[in-house]
């Protein structure tokens, strides 16, 4: 669990912030957790399409994930820690292929219908308005476009047991989400499925993680004897959701009504997130907006959307 306090932004629900936070070393270089990366590793695999244009990769992190997106032409590294994308770019390096974008996934500073590919994964556990955050996803996307979601299931074996037993107060067969710790929830599958048919998602694959996440397992039993059966137990996914970790893969049920002619440039991405106006102008170190005009830092490589500069000055 990361040192993660709360902000509250404008008008948006607060935000998980992982500013300065060491959490990829200490959760997953350090932390024990070669077994679940392994297994995301396998499902990604099995849900990403084999080639794209552009994803939206949400809340990036420190890039632990972005290697394995090698279909995409390019990848916009997105999260709301200016610190994690740093580590992400001293991992992956500044180039062509990737964009950083710090931002807040309520009010993503993207144009509509830009990318074919999206993932979020360990994230949707962090929002408090999680049909809010969909809903923003699902503008970006082409109307066909793949929307890869991890989300953290209420709806588990532990959760069960101990609620039967009488040792936890929230059930976990109701819908709504469970807010275990601040800003850290759980979700019911169903719940999950009926926001992404509301917003007119086609759910192609459902894949469970983590069959094997407990203590004394993964201690006592090699981690590739692990992973091997939680590979094959991931496929149960389709009949039943009750492990801790679910990955959902989405499609966009309406056709593109065109097709991308040329490349965008990466100014072309960009919208407005205050007042939603594209193009933004490109002043070399910031993007300025000619509608209300806010000023967006863009400092070594990577755009910062969060706050508009000088906002101590207005
Ligand atoms: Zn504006």
């Amino acid at each position: 669990m990361p040192d993660s306090f709360l902000m509250e932004s404008k008008n948006t629900p607060p935000v998980c912030n992982y500013e300065g936070s060491d959490y990829q070393t200490s959760f997953w270089d350090q932390g024990g957790r070669e077994y679940e990366d392994r297994t995301e590793a396998i499902a990604l695999k099995r849900l990403l399409p084999k080639s794209g244009r552009l994803m939206l990769e949400l809340g990036a992190g420190a890039g632990r994930n972005t290697p394995r997106y090698l279909g995409f032409d390019r990848i916009v590294l997105n999260d709301y820690s200016h610190t994690q994308l740093e580590q992400a770019q001293a991992r992956l390096g500044k180039s062509e292929k990737y964009i950083y974008v710090a931002a807040d996934v309520y009010r993503l500073p993207f144009v509509d219908g830009l990318f074919d590919g999206a993932t979020m994964i360990r994230v949707l556990h962090h929002m408090a308005d999680a049909p809010k955050a969909l809903t923003q996803i699902k503008n970006v996307l082409t109307p066909n476009g793949t929307f890869i979601l991890e989300f953290a299931n209420k709806l588990n074996l532990k959760a069960i047991l101990r609620y039967l037993l009488g040792r936890q107060k929230w059930s976990p067969f109701t819908l709504e989400p469970v807010e275990f710790v601040a800003l850290n929830f759980d979700f019911h599958p169903q719940a999950v499925l009926n926001w992404l048919k509301e917003l007119d998602f086609s759910v192609e694959r459902i894949l469970t993680l983590s069959h094997f996440r407990i203590g004394v397992l993964k201690r006592f039993i090699p981690t590739g004897i692990l992973v091997f059966f939680d590979s094959i137990f991931q496929w149960t996914g389709a009949w039943w959701q009750l492990t801790p970790s679910v990955f959902v893969k989405a499609v966009g049920t309406k056709q593109a009504s065109r097709s991308m002619k040329r490349e965008l440039s990466v100014l072309e991405f960009f919208k407005c997130p205050d007042c939603g106006h594209s193009p933004l102008v490109d002043k070399s170190e910031y993007l300025e907006c000619p509608n209300c005009k806010k000023k967006w830092e863009f400092k070594d490589g990577i755009y910062d959307f969060r706050e508009p500069m000088d906002t101590h000055n207005a």
